[in-house]
């Protein structure tokens, strides 16, 4: 088979198995997800609508150019439209990221562990990856700047996923200032939402800086992970770059219509940020009374060392008293847990079960 050698450093996804199969092969009455960091409460009402209202026209293709929606989140984000390219989920606009900048043997640069997405989409364009180590589970910002140097491309989740720190405004303006001009610096704000003091990067775009290009999703307080929508704002540069290598059709016609209709319930979306930043400080607590180490978080989940390193020892049992946490061996902390922020019902059973698994 002619497959590109570059693919051999690819590490292929392993899907869990779905949630209802796995809950009926544990014979378990309940199983609480708290691993994907969605958010734990579903799409908005006007979204539901909007999607059902748009069912009747699927024998139709999309809007390729994601007018509408562009429209919207220029006007909110008081940019051009050109500057906005819409994404089958943020996941998607990384790895355009990747293959509008890299050639063969290229080099990109991000914090580990962070997201799992990063290497993939390096590694399927053929890139080199330097994965920068945390210092005191933080992004370290000298020895990422440092790694830049011979760099096309640098990702910077902003909340890091999965330790759910934030980096200042001021930290990554002095970073994005500093870096060589010929590198493309892409600002993951997935969780953007949660975060107390909005990050840096819109402003940052909105400045005029070129080479920055920031991502958000409406996968996350949005409610809408399945339908897999999310955008870049970047430099007219940028948008044209990611233009060129995304397909036509890449985000549907329900998803941009929930989307839209999304946008416009401000005070349902500030609720559910409330809810989930005191559930998240809850949960903090919860996971420290239990004897493990957490971070404190500005996403919607919280991250934690487990005191004899058995992450995955401790997801195991955690799974079979009912609830899915994430072990985080795959995003190079073997030691850790991730727990996302659940509705105050299912925080409520999982900060019950905890000790007795921990001790
Ligand atoms: N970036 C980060 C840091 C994430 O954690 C995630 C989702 N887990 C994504 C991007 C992808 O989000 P989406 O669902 O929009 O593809």
């Amino acid at each position: 088979m002619p497959i590109r050698r570059a693919l051999e450093h690819v590490e292929p996804y392993r899907p869990q198995p779905p949630l209802r199969r796995l809950q009926a092969e544990l014979g378990l009455k309940r199983l609480v997800k708290l691993a994907s960091n969605e958010g734990p409460f579903g799409p908005l009402p006007a979204a539901v609508a909007a999607f059902q209202g748009s069912t009747l026209e699927l024998n139709r293709y999309p809007d390729g150019g994601g007018a509408r929606l562009r429209e919207e989140l220029a006007s909110r984000y008081v940019v051009p439209p050109e500057q906005i390219v819409l994404g089958n989920g943020a996941d998607e606009l990384i790895r355009f990221a990747a293959i509008a900048t890299l050639d063969p043997g290229d080099r990109a640069v991000y914090p580990w562990p962070s997201f799992q997405s990063y290497p993939t989409a390096v590694a399927a364009a053929a890139g080199q990856s330097t994965a920068v180590a945390l210092r005191d589970r933080a992004v370290d910002l000298d020895a990422l700047l440092d790694a830049c140097a011979d760099a096309k491309l640098v990702y910077l989740a902003n909340p890091n996923n999965p330790t759910g720190t934030l980096l200042a405004r001021d930290q990554i303006t002095r970073f994005v200032q500093a870096l060589p001009p010929s590198l493309l610096c892409v600002l993951d704000e997935a969780y953007a939402e949660y975060a107390e003091d909005e990050p840096a990067g819109v402003d940052l775009v909105r400045e005029g800086n070129e080479q920055v290009c920031v991502l958000r999703t409406f996968s996350k307080v949005y409610g809408l992970a399945a339908l897999r929508i999310g955008y870049a704002i970047a430099s007219p540069q940028v948008a044209d770059a990611l233009n060129r290598v995304r397909p036509i059709f890449n985000v549907n016609q329900p998803a941009q219509e929930a989307a839209l209709a999304s946008l416009h319930e401000t005070d349902a979306v500030r609720r559910r940020i409330v809810h989930t930043r005191a559930a998240r400080d809850q949960l903090y607590e919860t996971l420290a009374l239990a004897g493990l180490e957490p971070v404190r978080s500005h996403a919607n989940f919280v991250y934690a060392d487990v005191p004899d390193g058995d992450a995955d020892g401790l997801a195991e049992r955690l799974l079979h008293t009912g609830f899915v946490v994430r072990a985080l061996r795959g995003f190079g902390a073997p030691g850790a847990i991730r727990v996302s922020v659940g509705t105050d019902e299912e925080m409520r059973l999982f900060a019950a079960a905890l000790p007795e698994l921990t001790r």
